[in-house]
C-alpha cells in the first residue's frame, strides 16, 4: 500500500519479531516505503534498541513494544490498547515472529511442542484478531504471515515447526476470505534457508547443495517479497504463499 504522506495520520506497519533477522529487514525495507514502524520483540531489548536507531536514521517514527506474541494479556496491553485509540492507523501488519525447537518427534517434549505451535500460530492469532477491527473499519489492510518451506513439504525433525507453519498457511487462506470484501489482503511469505540466527547451527556448504541456487537467502530477499506484498501493485493478489528459497523444494 501507498503510504498517503498527505494524510494527517501517521501510518504505521506492526513486525512481530522486527528486532533481529528477517523481521529486522521487513521494517527497514517498510521504513523505505515511508512507514512509522512499531518494533515487537521478546526479550532482547539490546538488539531492538539497535534496530530501532537504524529505522529512525532512515527518518521513520519507531514505537518499540515488546510482548510475547503468544500470550493474549500482554497483547491486549500493548497492540491492543494502542490499536483502541482511533487516532492510530495500522496499514500493515507482518506475523513474523517465530521459534525453532527441533527434535524428533519420538524425543518431543511439551513444551519443544507448545512454544514453537503457540508462537507461530497462537501468535498469528492474537495479534491479528487486535488489529483486525481497525483494518475492517478502514475497509484496508495488508497482511502477510511469514511462514516456511518447513509448512509446505514438512521438514524431518521439526513437526512441531512444519505443523504451526502449515497451519498458519490454512488459516491465512481462509482469514483472506473472510476480509477480502474489506479491501483487506492476507498472504504468506515462505523462505527456505535464510542467514540469520535461526540458522546459524546448520552446515550451509553441506545444504547448499540441494539448493539450486547454491546457496542460503538473504533477509533481505524476503523483506523485499514482503514489502512488495504489502504495496498498492499487489493489491489482486490474497490467500497466496510465496517461496522464497532458492528452488528448494524437494
Ligand atoms: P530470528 O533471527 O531468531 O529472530 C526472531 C525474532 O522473533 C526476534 O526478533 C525475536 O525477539 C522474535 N520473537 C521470538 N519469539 C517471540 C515471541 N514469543 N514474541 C515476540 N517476538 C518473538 O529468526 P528469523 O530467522 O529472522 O525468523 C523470522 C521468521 O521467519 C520466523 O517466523 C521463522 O520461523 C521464519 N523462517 C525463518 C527461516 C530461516 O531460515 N531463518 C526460514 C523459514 C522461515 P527476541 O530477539 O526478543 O528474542
Amino acid at each position: 500500500m501507498s503510504s498517503d504522506k498527505s494524510s494527517t495520520k501517521k501510518k504505521y506497519a506492526l513486525i512481530t519479531g522486527g528486532s533481529r533477522g528477517i523481521g529486522k529487514a521487513i521494517a527497514l525495507e517498510l521504513a523505505d516505503a515511508g512507514y512509522n514502524i512499531i518494533l515487537n520483540y521478546n526479550s532482547n531489548t539490546e538488539e531492538a534498541n539497535k534496530t530501532a536507531l537504524l529505522l529512525k536514521n532512515k527518518g521513520a517514527e519507531v514505537l518499540l513494544m515488546p510482548f510475547n506474541v503468544s500470550d493474549r494479556k500482554q497483547v491486549e496491553e500493548s497492540i491492543g490498547k494502542w490499536i483502541s485509540d482511533e487516532n492510530n492507523v495500522l496499514e500493515i501488519l507482518v506475523n513474523n515472529a517465530g521459534i525453532k525447537k527441533d527434535g524428533l518427534l519420538i524425543w518431543m517434549k511439551d513444551d519443544e511442542w507448545d512454544s514453537v505451535v503457540d508462537t507461530s500460530l497462537k501468535g498469528f492469532y492474537l495479534v491479528t484478531q487486535q488489529i483486525l477491527k481497525s483494518m475492517l473499519r478502514r475497509r484496508r489492510g495488508r497482511i502477510v504471515n511469514v511462514v516456511s518451506l518447513s509448512g509446505l513439504k514438512g521438514m524431518p525433525g521439526q513437526t512441531n515447526y512444519s505443523a504451526a507453519k502449515a497451519a498458519v498457511i490454512g488459516a491465512t487462506k481462509a482469514l483472506a476470505q473472510e476480509v477480502g470484501k474489506r479491501g483487506i489482503t492476507v498472504n504468506c511469505v515462505a523462505p527456505g534457508f535464510i542467514s540469520t540466527d535461526m540458522t546459524e547451527d546448520l552446515d550451509e556448504d553441506q545444504l547448499k547443495q540441494h539448493i539450486p541456487l547454491n546457496r542460503f537467502g538473504t533477509a533481505e530477499e524476503v523483506a523485499k517479497t514482503v514489502a512488495f506484498l504489502t504495496s498498492e501493485g499487489a493489491g489482486y493478489i490474497t490467500g497466496e504463499v510465496i517461496s522464497i528459497n532458492g528452488g528448494l523444494y524437494t
